[in-house]
């Protein structure tokens, strides 16, 4: 079979959906096309490919393999490339129908990786969790580089410095990460999130959990969630969560908000009030921004300064660091592709198969999932 890996063309991507390490395990028994250039961005070249056992090609080349592998969803000018029936396989954005309708439209066989079920068996596939983790390290060095002063406390001969107080909303991979991040370089760290298992996380963490109590049991059962992740609270927690997480937010240096909700729009959690009476010199890491923001003030690809206070809204942290993004990635996409292909390597899609279901947005010209 032909396995394609092309280079990503969308703006700002630097990664690629397979490594010279991956690209080995395949070429045993599969002829691996990699576009000339695919790696440059995650620093892996042309030559460490070829060394692993794929040939070197165009575009075209890539594009016109039996399964192909993507970080991001095709183009219009990309789709054409592809075969009919061709497998394909990537971060595609289950939520884009427009972009799923042209998929089914190329007749493509395309699975969205972002819709892996949180279930044990697909944990190594899991994609928004490998970058998620990556995006939370990320966004402290990030905050701890725009920030002017000193993370950890220090004793010094010329005095004392306060180690910076680092606030955490939204503690799923990315907040488990950031808290851990802010951790080692010293900070003092509170949290906040819906979930109820969150704050024995948070604490096993060295980390303050904000407690907003549930008083009723609506609220109770909304937090627990679906499928691993949050349902939106109702209004009146939101609200006792906003003044709490106002007050917090008045001590705090450093703001890093991860919270998000499935195919809508992310949370308000930081409000304009609060950004006002924030510290000046202070920063806010908004992982949410391209889903709208958790700080409305946040404004997508820029650093603003609003209040005095620095908020960066950087959306897709991992690409800024490519190498192991691409890396973790790619081990995500090789252990997806072992559902798909038979011992005898031959491609196999098993429609009943709780994954595989899941994932397959478009087969045979028609949508299955959006
Ligand atoms: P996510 O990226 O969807 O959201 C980030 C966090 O924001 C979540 O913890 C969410 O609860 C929180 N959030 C949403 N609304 C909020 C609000 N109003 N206030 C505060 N916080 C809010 O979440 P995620 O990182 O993808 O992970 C969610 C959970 O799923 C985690 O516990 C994670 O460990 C778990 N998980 C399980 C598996 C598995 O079992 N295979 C795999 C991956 C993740």
């Amino acid at each position: 079979m032909r396995i394609g890996i092309p280079a990503e063309t969308r703006s700002g991507e630097t990664r690629v959906a397979a490594t010279p390490e991956t690209v080995k395990k395949l070429a045993v028994k599969h002829q691996i096309v990699v576009q000339a250039g695919a790696g440059l961005m995650a620093s892996v070249t042309d030559e460490a490919y070829a060394a692993a056992g794929a040939t070197i090609g165009t575009a075209a080349d890539a594009f016109g393999c039996d399964v192909v592998l993507k970080v991001r969803a095709p183009n219009a000018a990309e789709r054409p490339l592809m075969k009919p029936d061709a497998v394909l396989i990537g971060m595609l954005n289950p939520f884009d129908t427009d972009n799923i309708a042209a998929m089914a439209a190329a007749r493509l066989r395309a699975f969205a990786l972002e819709a892996v079920p949180r279930i044990t068996r697909a944990q190594s596939m899991d994609v928004l969790s490998s970058q998620a983790n990556i995006a939370g390290y990320k966004a402290v060095m990030m905050a701890a580089n725009t920030y002017q002063r000193f993370m950890p406390m220090l004793m010094t001969a010329a005095g004392t410095v306060k180690a910076a107080r680092v606030l955490i909303m939204g503690v799923g991979v990315a907040g488990l990460q950031a808290i851990a991040t802010a951790k080692r370089l010293g900070a003092v760290i509170e949290a906040s999130d819906v979930r109820p298992p969150v704050k024995e996380q948070v604490e096993s963490l060295g980390a303050k959990f904000i407690d907003v109590p549930y008083l009723t049991d609506e609220e109770k059962e909304i937090a627990k969630g679906s499928g691993g992740y949050a349902r939106s609270m109702p209004a009146d927690w939101m609200r006792r969560q906003g003044e709490l997480v106002h007050e917090r937010a008045k001590l705090a240096d450093i703001i890093i908000t991860t919270a998000l909700i499935p195919g809508r729009a992310a949370p308000v959690l930081i409000s304009e009030e609060t950004v006002k009476a924030m510290k000046p010199g202070s920063v806010i890491v908004d992982l949410a921004v391209s889903q709208g923001g958790n700080c409305p003030l946040s404004e997508l690809n820029k650093t603003v300064t609003k209040y005095g206070v620095h908020i960066i809204g950087e959306p897709d942290l991992a690409t800024l660091v490519a190498a192991d993004a691409s890396a973790l990635y790619a081990r995500n996409v090789l252990d997806f592709l072992k559902l798909v292909i038979d011992k005898d390597e031959q491609l196999v899609i098993d429609r009943e198969d709780e994954i595989l279901k899941a994932t397959l947005v478009c087969a045979d010209g028609t949508v299955l999932r959006t």
